[in-house]
């Protein structure tokens, strides 16, 4: 009989099958049982196919992964129990106490072999033969058989080959249902389905004529667990399979998914998740997965380059550092040092930032360093670091699992930390209450117990609504405000005037929708917050995320597992960057200049100067002003990606110096550079990246630096020995540079490489013999016991709609891509998302006569950009969403430039602008 048929009949528990064997004595909580012969103990609960494992006996499985529930599909690992007339599911039956188990019995094999036979007979010979590796064929090879079992023929009515990454061939599916399963379960997508039932079980997908029309999110999770190949990543069939595999750190979002990578040659064919990861537990998403390819792609610059006469020519690398360094050189002479600044990069690894600011520190002797952290969650920082002492995620991506309640503000998770996103979507499957606080629609809003869909811009408001409403009902939780909060009484006077009813019309949100997300996320206990841009990148976005942190002072979610304030860090590693002290009046460690003045100076030898720095805003208006001549701008595209692009360009316009380093020749140098380093993309280099977690994890090399391309380490090393400087940078590689590290940031001590091999570990970690830290201020806040309410008035944006400039327009980012475009325009994600999309709402749509896919002028008081419509109603009436990837569009000419009021954070989230139909071209 069919697999299909017998479903249902290995479900069978074994609840009535009698144990046969004595038991000798034995731990609690522990059974005995024997398997294959061997008595032993195990845990209670465990299964049967675990406990052989646990012994090393191999039992075969085709449709069994640690990722799923077990679902006994494919016969594969039954087993004998004496007692048992059937065989049974050992991935679907608990081991019990005196339980004799046999797993390769006669009876055993022979059902194995047979069953193999019959799967055999429906699947295609050739394939068979041409891909040894799958493991339904290896099995099938095991258990003797050989092509001559293999009957079918391929059958192109149901494969398809229409997505860009996953090709299908449902001649080769098995029934086993893994795909579905894990769509299901790890992906929350619902993209596979069964279609029919009985002898017609066919597996689908869930809309669309071909599977380029679903709704997949390319995660590739159905592709990871297919056992025969049915569906297959399009890189392996045009590559070949890999023949080594490095564990590292994926290139993208500040999630930091641990990955496997499979390499043939010299080159990257394919992704895998880390199996046993703490932070993704086994899956990726799209950009993990398959954007890779930009490593080899065809306009990858992999030789330095000088510009001399508006022309870039290819030079030695000595040739590039001694005109870099002579440059320098000459303009400090000129103008003095505080005229050159250096921004280091969230793409670039721990180490290779801390050697950038020790640079400017100790070879330009300024602080004028900084990082894109400036553009995003130094807001965050600050805030948390000015409340709480530590400017960071308090708790960890673990606590997901273990939560009540889920706050999400100014965040889309399953799009820009899709990991953290899966997690947060099963966690919500699974019963957890999710409250939106949003002014667009996100995926996650479908599964939200409310959404709070405020008008851009009012965070404040709705903030200080939500915590009157906990101290007005008395919501609050009195022994942790008793024990651990100051200022309560000055706050509850203070929160009286934002009732929901007084803010209810400025932000567009219903008082009692207010009240009951008050209620949710206030009296589940735990209830965790993470937060994204939509709560920095405003006029008061510093003082946003400290109403954030009241929430979770006020409600007792701090200093315990399940809880806290989480900022989800947009790239891989810009919570580590802005950690190794690229930023003017920060240290490595996140130390104050001053306070850590005494430190570093006996570490590195030499003074740590005191003038104040500029900052990324700073730097411009410095250059804008004249005062600024020289920028060296490490993996970072500032012109395309800072707010309000006509002043950026103005700023460089005026400075003698551009050197960008970087892997292609971003907005900023074919515009402005007059260097350019190549740099080794993070799968040719070594290091370590931090995620929003705090967790340090090893990136490991996978394939070799393509060209003459260094890593930025060593790039910055030569420039320092170039300045005469070179004694203070004798590293020779990663590993020297973090042992450096550990000596000047105490807190970090305790991580060593070696510690690092298994996951990371999450700083605090003082020692070695420290586990490291996934809850911050379990007992007392940073510097103290207590941490005080903030008080913070509404202050409105001068940024709003007239009748000239009638939406608000706010930007984000999309699944496929990622910030500048960078790396993801050159994978084919760019066929998954080709363009930037203006979303507007129909009813707007309709008003103004624009159609699905037009392409629109948008105007500003400050710019304008081109750009295709996307009709939805995500957007509410008055407002609309973008994203600000491609540099064809370059939204940045018509944001605005306002900046937060505490560390200058461009007002990416709010512009007022008008839509009008480009004027057509004869
Ligand atoms: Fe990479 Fe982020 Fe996707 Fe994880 S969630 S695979 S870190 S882009």
């Amino acid at each position: 009989f069919a697999l299909r048929h017998i479903h249902c009949i290995i479900s069978i528990e074994l609840s009535e099958s009698k144990p046969q064997m004595n038991t000798d004595k034995k731990h609690d909580s522990n059974i005995q049982a024997k398997i294959n012969g061997t008595t032993r103990e195990f845990k209670e609960g465990i299964s049967i196919l675990e406990a052989a494992r646990n012994l090393g006996i191999e039992v075969p499985t085709l449709c069994h992964d640690e990722r799923l529930k077990p679902c006994g599909a494919c016969r594969m690992c039954l087993v004998e129990v004496k007692g048992s007339a059937q065989l049974v599911a050992s991935c679907m039956n608990k081991l019990k106490d005196g339980m004799e188990i046999e797993t390769h019995s006669a009876k055993t094999e022979k059902s194995r072999k047979m069953d193999l036979r019959m799967l055999a007979r429906k699947y295609p010979r050739e394939e068979f033969l041409k891909y040894a590796e799958k493991p339904f064929h290896q099995l099938a090879r095991e258990y003797g058989l050989n092509e001559n079992d293999f009957g079918a023929e391929a059958n192109s009515k149901i494969t398809d080959d229409s997505h860009a990454y996953i090709k299908v061939d449902m001649t080769r599916c098995i029934d086993c249902f893994a795909c579905v399963r894990i769509c299901e379960e790890l992906q929350g997508q619902f993209v596979w389905q069964i279609g029919s039932r009985g002898q017609n079980t066919r597996i689908i997908w869930d809309r669309g004529a071909t599977f380029a029309e679903s709704s997949c999110v390319s995660c590739g999770a159905c592709a990871d667990v297919c056992p025969t190949g049915a569906l297959e990543d399009r890189s392996v069939l045009e590559n070949g399979f890999p023949e080594k595999w490095t564990k590292t750190v994926c290139p993208y979002c500040g999630t930091g998914c641990e990955m496997e990578v499979g390499v043939r040659g010299d080159k990257v064919v394919q992704i895998k998740p880390a199996m046993d990861s703490p932070v993704n537990h086994g899956h990726l998403c799209v950009k993990g997965r398959y954007a890779h390819n930009f490593v080899d792609a065809a306009d990858r610059i992999t030789q330095p380059m000088i510009r001399r006469n508006g022309k870039w020519g290819e030079v030695s690398w000595a040739e590039a550092i001694d005109f870099a360094a002579g440059e320098m050189k000459r303009i400090g002479e000129k103008y003095g040092n505080e005229a050159i600044a250096v921004l280091g990069s969230a793409r670039a690894t721990n180490e290779e930032n801390y050697v950038t600011q020790k640079f400017v520190r100790v070879c330009l002797e300024t602080n004028n360093v900084d990082c894109c952290a400036r553009v995003c969650h130094t807001p965050t920082a600050a805030a948390m670091k000015m409340m709480l002492g530590t400017g960071a995620a308090t708790n960890s991506f673990a606590d997901i699992e273990i939560t009540k309640a889920i706050l999400i503000c100014g965040a889309n998770p399953t799009e820009n930390h899709p990991i953290a996103g899966a997690r947060i979507k099963q966690a919500v499957l699974k019963g957890a209450n999710l409250i939106i606080i949003d002014p667009r629609k996100t995926e996650l809003t479908k599964y939200a117990d409310v959404h709070l869909q405020l008008r851009p811009g009012t965070n404040i408001l709705l903030f200080n609504a939500l915590a009157n409403v906990i101290v007005e009902e008395e919501l609050y939780d009195k022994d942790f405000v008793e024990t651990r909060v100051a200022e309560f009484e000055e706050f509850k006077t203070f929160v009286a005037k934002y009732s929901p009813e007084d803010v209810a019309e400025k932000c567009g949100v219903a008082a009692e929708l207010i009240r009951k997300a008050a209620r949710l996320y206030a009296t589940a206990k735990p209830a965790m917050s993470f937060h994204g841009l939509g709560m920095t990148e405003h006029l008061q976005g510093t003082e946003g995320v400290m109403t954030v942190v009241n929430l979770a002072l006020l409600t007792g979610n701090l200093g315990k597992r399940g809880a806290g304030v989480n900022p989800l860090r947009g790239q891989n590693n810009v919570q580590g960057s802005a950690q190794m002290g690229c930023d003017p009046g920060v240290l490595t460690g996140g130390i104050a200049l001053d306070d850590g003045r005494e430190h570093f100076e006996n570490v590195w030898g030499v003074p740590v100067p005191k003038s104040k720095g500029y900052n990324q805003l700073q730097m411009m208006d410095a250059a804008f002003s004249g005062k600024l001549k020289a920028m060296w701008i490490v993996g970072y595209d500032v012109y395309l990606t800072n707010a309000n692009a006509h002043k950026t360009a103005a700023s460089f316009e005026n400075l003698e110096l551009v050197i960008v380093q970087d892997l292609f020749l971003n907005e900023t140098a074919k515009k402005y550079g007059t260097v350019f380093f190549p740099v080794a993309s993070s799968f040719e280099k070594d290091g370590t990246f931090m995620n929003a977690e705090r967790r340090v994890s090893l990136l490991r090399k996978t394939v070799s630096p393509r060209g003459n391309s260094l890593s930025d380490w060593e790039i910055v090393c030569e420039m320092a020995r170039a300045v005469g400087k070179g004694e203070h940078f004798d590293f020779h590689s990663s590993e020297d540079i973090w042992n450096e590290i550990r000596k000047v940031w105490t807190n970090a001590g305790g991580i060593t490489y070696k510690r690092l091999e298994d996951h990371g570990l999450q700083w605090n970690c003082p020692d070695e013999d420290h586990p490291g830290t996934e809850v911050l201020h379990t007992e007392s806040f940073t510097k103290d016991v207590r941490a005080a309410l903030r008080r913070i008035d509404y202050r409105p944006t001068k940024e709003v709609v007239s009748a000239e400039f009638p939406f608000l327009l706010t930007t984000g980012r999309t699944l496929y891509h990622f910030n500048a475009g960078t790396m993801t325009e050159r994978t084919p994600n760019i066929l998954l998302r080709p363009t930037d999309l203006l979303e507007i709402s129909s009813s707007d749509a309709a008003e103004i006569g624009v159609t699905n896919s037009e392409t629109v002028l948008i105007k500003s008081r400050y710019g304008e950009a081109k750009m295709p419509v996307q009709i939805n109603d995500r957007v509410q009436k008055g407002e609309l969403f973008c994203t600000f990837h491609s540099p064809e569009i370059f939204l940045n000419h018509i944001t605005s430039p306002y900046r937060d009021r505490f560390v200058l954070a461009p007002e990416f989230k709010v512009t007022a602008v008008k839509i009008e139909k480009p004027a057509k071209t004869v």
